[in-house]
């Protein structure tokens, strides 16, 4: 099977590579963590950069990827941390993200 995430070729049997898996698990025990710590994280573990650039954008809960995710996260937490009670989903991130400017603004600068 392939990996559901970087579609490299997982094993039989697999839903995800061991490198997917491992990034997942450090995506899920860091939720909430900015944008700029979560690289680091995920480079940490060895992972290849461009891997990391396909897990970031494959699906995750909820149909947006894991990039919204990470930015929900961010934008809760900011919105909590200034005493509001208003939540963004991952969807409404995607929706936010697609429909424009800062596309960009939460990836990496290019080397
Ligand atoms: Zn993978």
């Amino acid at each position: 099977m392939r990996c559901n995430r970087c579609t490299e070729p997982a094993g039989w049997l697999r839903r995800s590579c061991k490198d997917c898996a491992r990034l997942v698990e450090v995506f899920n025990t860091n939720r909430g963590a900015d944008m700029a710590s979560m690289m680091d994280l995920l480079i940490g573990t060895g992972v290849g950069r461009e891997k990391i650039e396909r897990f970031l954008d494959s699906d995750f809960e909820g149909g947006a990827s894991v990039r919204d995710h990470i930015a929900a996260d961010m934008t809760n937490q900011l919105l909590a941390a200034f005493g509001q009670s208003a939540r963004k989903t991952p969807a409404e991130v995607q929706r936010i993200r697609k429909r424009g400017s800062w596309v960009h603004l939460d990836r990496p600068p290019e080397e």
